[in-house]
């Protein structure tokens, strides 16, 4: 026992230490040929979506006939539903092993991910990077990662070259994208979800408590896309963005990776 609680400690302290490296700021590559849907390919289920359009956050979708992943990925592409596709320098789908057994869902793209058309690919992403290589022992194209809205919320959108221009989504562009990452999971199939914040949470999960009640607790998605025996299972926690500002609280994210890591191995909630 002792000398399990001594490994604990430190691994702990590794993860503290590896986190606490220095996050470069990525250099702004030239604009992305975005949307490429994820990396690693893994086969793709055949199956057919329909998307429609979403009455709330919560809503599942419908409309046109999406056969698969790729046709998902440039329909998003193509996307107008709501203002910000309009300003977007690039649609930022989603990335990873499309048959990744979890997704990991922030709440939005910022100036990195609006640049290259890949989600978390700033310093908060490098940190997600670093947590799903340390405790987990992934990497970003293991797992697979997206958004609740796939374009870059602005405050000012004449200015996608600013810094400093970010801002939440509001319910209506969350109502408006929400299908496709309803969709995105249809295509997946993944045994859970961590919501990565509290804004991914509320929406996901339709509940207004603060992250740091909630996470650290398993949930089942409310939205049944594999039938009432079947939930996909839902894990808040702290956004990575939080841990830069506030670095106590890597070790309640630490706590929380394993009890990811434990689900993914065991497929049991601990
Ligand atoms: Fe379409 Fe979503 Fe972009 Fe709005 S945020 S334009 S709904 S892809
Ligand atoms: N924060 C998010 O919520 N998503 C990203 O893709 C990047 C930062």
């Amino acid at each position: 026992m002792k000398r399990e609680l001594a490994e604990a400690a430190k691994d702990l302290a590794a993860y503290i230490r590896t986190l606490d490296e220095n996050l470069a700021e990525p250099p702004c590559k030239p604009r992305a040929e975005a949307g490429d849907p994820g990396s690693a390919r893994a086969p793709r289920p055949a199956a057919t979506l329909v998307l429609e359009p979403a009455a709330s956050p919560g809503a599942v979708s419908s409309e046109p006939e999406i056969p698969d992943m790729d046709s998902l990925a440039e329909t998003v592409r193509q996307c107008r539903k709501c203002g910000l596709g309009h300003a977007r320098l690039n649609a930022v789908f989603g990335v990873g092993n499309p048959g990744a057994k979890v997704v990991f869902v922030g709440e939005g793209p910022g100036f990195q991910e609006d640049h290259q058309g890949e989600p978390f690919v700033g310093r908060s992403g490098q940190l997600l990077d670093k947590i799903l290589e340390t405790v987990l022992g992934l990497k970003r194209s293991d797992v697979y990662i997206a958004n609740i809205v796939k374009c870059h919320p602005m405050k000012n959108p004449e200015s996608p070259e600013s810094h400093g221009n970010d801002r939440p989504p509001t319910t209506e562009e969350m109502s408006a994208c929400r299908p496709y990452l309803d969709a995105q999971l249809r295509f997946i199939k993944p045994a859970c979800i961590v919501t990565l914040g509290s804004v991914p949470t509320k929406i996901l999960l339709n509940i207004d408590k603060g992250i740091s009640t909630v996470r650290g607790h398993w949930y089942d998605y409310p939205v049944e896309l594999f039938g009432p025996a079947n939930p996909i299972k839902v894990l808040p926690t702290y956004h990575p963005a939080a841990l830069l500002r506030n670095p106590n609280l890597k070790r309640d994210t630490w706590e929380d990776m394993k009890m990811l890591k434990s689900f993914l191995e065991t497929g049991k909630i601990s």
